[in-house]
């Protein structure tokens, strides 16, 4: 993976690139990455970085023989730990018994969650760990000489997974034999032990932008106004986008209008039929309609005290919005959100859809106009 494949994180891409140009790299890195904001990726391109025969100022050259092995997650100096459990019960286990899985999880999708690989190996409900044995293996083969003789790379992915174990790691993290960079990928501090944290150089990633997103589901060849649709909703997290591009459709713009135009005007026909569609979509469906109509209601009060280039909307959603500021006023709207939000944790606990949907509308429409 190359610096320019992954999502955002600008200044940290800047930072781990000037530490080599200028020969100054921690030797023990700690990305603090939650799901979704690229960790696994900017240490694969910072990996691939590091051992690229002919590295420029921005990037790797990606089609060295170096760049083409990292890249397939196959190069012989850059290894891998990651959770896992054992492939047969009380035997011991490694990240290695996983590597084909791992290679093939990764280059399916980097910004896979914990839970994501998890599943990739079939779990079930499994946890996975990286255990003592694993801990003692990654210090043995550091001590090797590298093999192509520039740097050796450790990653350690969910360095959660450690606990106690992590421990035998200090001395390592500590004194690393030469040319070793070690990388721990974490997404939450507190799970770390500070005996790690403190022989850590750490980097803390921030959620990603909007636009980063966008463009990210763009280059996925998703059309602008989707892209920017679910950009909104993910939350600085491009894990959620793929979440989100999974199971939104395309359609729920048109719910909404069609929900709101229905429920304001007192259409009973047009309710009842909107009513008998939506609920026969499937339960996901209809949990992706509320959590969209909250985000839809939240950015709608948002228009009357963020600057413009903040609200989430896009521009049908923004002339939909201003309908509803013809009829409601700002208590009243605000009045509408935690409506919302408790016919969504219904939704969530089964109770029966087109009843939440028919007693939403009608009192959405009551505290719009001021009748409640
Ligand atoms: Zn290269």
């Amino acid at each position: 993976m190359q610096f320019k494949e992954v999502i955002g994180q600008q200044e940290i891409k800047q930072q781990l690139i000037n530490e080599v140009r200028t020969d100054r790299i921690p030797h023990a890195q700690m990305f603090l990455s939650r799901t979704g904001t690229g960790g696994l990726p900017m240490a694969l391109a910072f990996s691939q970085y590091l051992v690229c025969d002919a590295p420029n100022e921005s990037d790797s050259c990606g089609e060295c023989p170096s760049c083409r092995k990292a890249a397939q997650l196959i190069h012989p100096d850059i290894h891998f730990s990651f959770p896992a459990f054992p492939k047969k019960s009380g035997k011991p286990h490694f990240s290695s018994d996983y590597i084909q899985e791992w290679r093939k999880a990764v280059a399916q999708q980097p910004y896979q969650s914990e839970y994501d690989w998890l599943q990739f190996l079939d779990a079930g409900n499994k946890q996975g760990n990286i255990t003592a044995n694993e801990c003692r293996e990654i210090i043995r083969r550091l001590q090797l000489k590298s093999f192509e003789g520039k740097f050796k790379v450790q990653i350690i992915w969910m360095a959660e997974s450690l606990g106690k174990e992590g421990n035998i790691l200090l001395k390592l993290l500590e004194e690393p034999p030469a040319d070793t960079i070690l990388i721990l990928i974490a997404e939450n501090q507190e799970l770390i032990l500070n005996t790690i944290l403190s022989r850590t150089q750490v980097k803390s990633f921030h959620d990603l932008s909007i636009d980063d997103i966008k463009e990210a589901l763009m280059q996925q060849d998703i059309e602008a106004e989707r892209a920017e649709n679910i950009a909104f909703l993910a939350d600085g997290s491009f894990h959620k986008a793929l979440e989100l591009l999974k199971t939104t459709s395309n359609d729920i713009f048109n719910w909404m209008e069609i929900w709101l135009t229905a429920s304001m005007n007192r259409q009973a026909n047009d309710l009842v039929q909107f009513i008998t569609k939506l609920s026969g979509e499937g339960r996901e469906m209809n949990k992706q309609f509320f959590e969209y109509a909250l985000h839809f209601f939240r950015e709608c009060l948002a228009l009357k005290f963020k600057s413009p280039d903040k609200v989430k909307l896009t521009l049908k959603e923004r002339s939909l919005a201003q309908k509803v500021w013809q009829i409601g006023n700002f208590d009243r709207i605000a009045r509408v959100i935690p409506l919302i939000e408790e016919r969504h944790y219904h939704v969530e606990r089964n109770v029966n859809v087109k009843y939440i949907l028919m007693d939403l509308s009608i009192q959405t429409e009551k505290i719009l106009r001021g009748k409640m």
